[in-house]
Formats: structure tokens, sequence, C-alpha cells
């Protein structure tokens, strides 16, 4: 479902989003659901008239399993690099190399979670870089719901991808339930931060992008949002998201 030229979103996906931005020089992926969506996300790639090859770069906005899920098996098909920021990875000295981390756990407990523990960050990106991808996409490090989450921006284009910083439905922001591991005053500075760039378009990592005047309705939200936000009423949340109906 191509969302903007060249940007698409992923059909299919049940729980979260992801995020194609097709070139002639190859395809990158942003963000990728849960484990067992990889399928869906090959299947897009060969209904583009790509094949799995093609793909060059994944790009993780933050660690979390329901955007990581198939990474791992994803970038062996294709070959595809994963990025992701430093502070959402581990080092990991039995390989000499990075590989994805949990977060929320107490830095006391020395040991990862053995799903993400699989997952190669081949490459760690930082808060000011330009991937060079349909003419740059910057990083920008927004901690918060994440030490290492991560929105990307195309100034050019006015989209902007937002991870699990901002979900929407469509035509209203709305901010994540609280997680193990998320900071709400670091998330409060980013989510200022992002109000500050002029975009239309955001790709969020649940729900329906927001289509148009993606700043005006992010203020909105700011506007009408109370930070003063104690932790039960995110227990309300919790049971919302869990119990819909
Ligand atoms: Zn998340
Ligand atoms: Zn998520």
């Amino acid at each position: 479902m191509e969302i903007r030229p060249g940007i698409h979103q992923v059909p299919g996906l049940k729980w979260s989003n992801a995020y194609l931005l097709v070139e002639d020089e190859g395809l990158t992926l942003i963000d990728g659901g849960i484990p067992g969506d990889g399928s869906k996300i090959l299947r897009y790639i060969s209904q583009l008239g790509h094949t799995p090859q093609d793909l060059n770069r994944i790009v993780l906005t933050h660690s979390h399993p329901d955007h990581s899920g198939p990474m791992k098996e994803l970038s062996r098909i294709s070959g595809a690099t994963i990025a992701v920021h430093e502070k959402d990875t581990r080092y990991q000295p039995k390989t000499g190399g990075r590989r994805l981390h949990y977060p929320g756990q107490p830095p006391a407990f020395g040991w990862n979670v053995p799903f993400l523990r699989r997952i190669p960050a081949h490459e760690t990106i930082e808060d000011g870089q330009v991937l060079p991808v349909m003419g740059g996409l910057r990083v920008l490090h927004t901690p918060g719901h994440t030490p290492g989450s991560v929105c990307l921006y195309m100034p050019e284009q006015g989209v902007l991808f937002t991870g699990d910083m901002l979900l929407a439905n469509g035509r209203r922001f709305r901010r994540p339930v609280y997680f193990p591991g998320t900071d709400l005053k670091n998330y409060r500075a980013s989510v200022e931060r992002l109000a500050g760039l002029t975009f239309d378009t955001a790709c969020v990592g649940h729900g329906d992008p927001i289509r148009d005047e993606g700043t005006a309705r992010l203020q909105e939200m700011l506007d009408s949002y109370s930070w003063i936000s104690p932790r039960w009423t995110e227990f309300k949340r919790w049971a919302r998201l869990l119990f819909p109906h």
C-alpha cells in the first residue's frame, strides 16, 4: 500500500507496522512486525516486482520484539544489514558483535533476552546521521519509549517515521502505553522535539498513519494531553489495550 511515492506500508501485518522505501538502487525496510511477519514482507516485496536480495537495509526504530520479530531470518535471506541505535543493543563478547537488547530490565541482570540475543545489530545509528535513502533519511535519537528509540525524518518529503514514540488512528496521535524501560521525562522531551519538525505524513508504529497536517495534529495532542501521568492511569490504558471491547 503506497502512502507517498516510493513509501509503502506492508499490508496484512496485524500487530505493528512495517514500511518499505522503494528506490531503483534497492529497498529499505523500517521495522518488521512480530515473529512470523517476515513471509508477508517477502511476499509484498515480490508483488512490487523485486527480489529479497533487493532489500539492502533494515532500520529498526527500537528493539522491541513486536518490531524486530522476523529480522534475523529476513536479514539472512536478503543479505540486508540491520541498523539500530546503540542504546537498544548490547555488545556480545562471544561473537565480537552487537545484538539487540531489551532495555527494560534492571541493569543488575547480566543477561539478555534470548529472543533478542539472536538478532544481530550490524550497524549502530545515531542522532544527526543521514542515511543515503530517498535523498536523505535523517536519524533523530528520541529516547523515552526505550533508551535507543529513534525517529526517521525526511524533511524534503515531509514524512516522519515515529516507531512507538507516537501512535495514531489515522486522524489523531496518541502516545504508547507505559512499558518497562519507558522514561516519561525523556519521552516528553523527545515528543516536544518532534513537535518542532515540519511534516505532513507520520508513519506510526501501531495503528494507521497520519497522512496530512502531521505537525498540527501533533500539536493538538500536546495541547490536550496531561503530562501529569501517575502510573495507575497506565493500568487503565493497558486494560483497554488488552481488552478493547
Ligand atoms: Zn515498543
Ligand atoms: Zn510496538
